[in-house]
């Protein structure tokens, strides 16, 4: 069990899904996190309220908008005087095989997954440098290192995420800031429910751990690197996925 006591944590697109499963996991570890939203405020209400102890924060935030970003880490530091870690989780899909996929569709990916990362990232420096101290997971996607028709764009996001992850985990490493991936495979969420049941039974098949994964198997691998059990690991994927992908 990871210790989190006194840390503050953001997990963008805690409204549901794994984000939500990280944010409660989070809270039951001691940690105040800041749940945000970009639409499904009822939803995020609701979490809010499930969340253990005291001190969260519930805030809207649009991964695509530098404006909102901007906005949304001025309100987290009117409220809160450190954070300790940042969850770059919000994401969204627009699969098409690649002949018809439209340049809205690469493009609405892309800005919220792999944009809205190097939004929220650099804005969360400031405050971690001043503190010395900080830890950045960015979820990515076992689709970024396979690959998968239908997905270009976003894998393309997910494996430019874990190359911008490296990279920023190189330049910050001396300030006591680490940066770090975690790979899901496939979980129980929104996004997979629109899996028909041949594509979930050819997916089984193929895992060794032949279940489809949860947000709480993403959310305890999360809190690991947010904690400090893991201060000596930085720039690196934690593949959570059941043994679709080994690399
Ligand atoms: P989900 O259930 O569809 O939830 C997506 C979350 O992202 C929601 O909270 C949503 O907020 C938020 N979001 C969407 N667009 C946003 C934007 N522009 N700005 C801010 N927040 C935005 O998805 P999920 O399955 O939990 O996936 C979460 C992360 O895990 C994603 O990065 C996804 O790529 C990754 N992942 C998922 C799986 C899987 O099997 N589910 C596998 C590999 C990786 P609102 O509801 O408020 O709009």
């Amino acid at each position: 069990m990871a210790d989190l006591n006194g840390k503050h944590i953001i997990v963008t697109g805690s409204s549901r899904g794994i984000g939500a499963g990280i944010a409660k996991k989070l809270s039951s570890f001691g940690a105040k996190v800041c749940i945000t939203y970009a639409n499904s405020e009822g939803k995020a209400k609701e979490v809010f309220s499930s969340l253990d102890g005291e001190g969260h924060l519930l805030l809207k935030l649009n991964t695509k908008d530098q404006e909102s970003v901007n906005s949304f880490y001025k309100n987290v530091l009117e409220c809160w005087d450190q954070i300790d870690g940042l969850v770059n989780n919000a994401g969204i899909t627009r699969d098409q095989l690649l002949l018809r996929m439209k340049t809205e569709d690469f493009d609405e990916v892309y800005e919220t997954n792999l944009r809205g990362t190097f939004f929220c990232t650099k804005s969360v420096l400031k405050p971690m440098m001043k503190k010395k101290s900080g830890s950045i997971v960015n979820i990515t996607s076992v689709i970024g290192s396979i690959g998968n028709p239908g997905q270009a764009n976003y894998a393309a996001s997910k494996a430019g995420t874990e190359a911008f992850s490296k990279s920023v985990a190189k330049e910050i490493g001396s300030r006591g800031i680490r940066v770090n991936c975690v790979a899901p495979g496939f979980i129980e969420t929104d996004m997979t429910d629109e899996l028909d049941d041949k594509q979930r039974d050819a997916l089984l098949s193929q895992l060794p751990i032949a279940r489809l994964g949860s947000t709480a198997d993403i959310a305890s691998a999360v809190a690991f690197l947010l904690s400090d059990e893991s201060t000596y690991i930085t720039g690196q994927t934690i593949h959570v996925n059941g043994g679709m992908y080994l690399n």
